[in-house]
């Protein structure tokens, strides 16, 4: 879907329709499965998948029309050096800048919005990325703004100063949690829901009886 949502704005706006979008499916997705086979055993029915996947598209022309704008970046590759010992580093789905030189941080998720009340938590990423933008090029962008397409949803946020202060401090302290843990080469397991996910489940101390 990024891959899909990326390449869209290869074509000229006009261009930019849900059909397009949607005829762009089949050789992305074998695109995927040739740099990683592993990829097509996750798949069992391709149509249903595809289906599903063309679903998504329908619902991200639902949020904002991508013939009315240009893309100014995307994937773009922000890092910088937080401290002498921190390198920070993403990549930003999109990042447009307006005619007026407002910046805008967008980053596609294809699940379903967060419940009410966690949409802070969701808006940590996108205030990581403001964050290395304002250091790197001193504009703080206008707007972040996530788009779920599971669900048809925005959680959009308005950063200020004080928000990228407030997830510089959190990054630096999960940073010396870190360091900390090298230097004792102590690693708890911290299990929770996500754990049902995790690559690392079946060599894990916290599942291991
Ligand atoms: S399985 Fe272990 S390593 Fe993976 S998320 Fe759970 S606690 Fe962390």
């Amino acid at each position: 879907m990024h891959t899909v949502l990326h390449d869209l704005f290869e074509h000229p706006a006009h261009e930019r329709t849900p059909q397009n979008a949607i005829d762009l499916l089949p050789t992305r997705w074998r695109a995927q499965v040739e740099a990683k086979p592993e990829l097509a055993s996750m798949v069992t029915n391709d149509k249903e998948w595809l289906d599903r996947a063309t679903s998504l598209v329908q619902t991200y022309f639902t949020l904002e029309q991508p013939t009315t704008f240009e893309a100014t970046h995307r994937e773009m590759h922000l890092e910088n050096d937080f401290r002498e010992d921190i390198y920070l580093h993403g990549y930003v789905d999109r990042l447009d800048v307006a005619p007026s030189g407002e910046v805008r941080i967008i980053d596609y998720k294809t699940g379903k919005s967060p419940k009410p009340g966690w949409e802070d938590k969701a808006l940590f990423q996108l205030r990581v990325y403001a964050l290395l933008y304002w250091k790197n090029s001193g504009v703080l962008p206008r707007l972040l703004q996530l788009m779920y397409l599971g669900d048809g949803k925005l959680v959009r946020s308005n950063p200020t100063l004080a928000d990228l202060e407030s997830a510089k401090k959190s990054l630096l302290r999960t940073a010396d949690d870190i360091l900390a843990s090298l230097d004792k080469d102590y690693w708890p397991p911290k299990p929770s829901k996500l754990c049902d996910w995790c690559y690392f489940k079946r060599i894990c101390p916290a599942h291991i009886s």
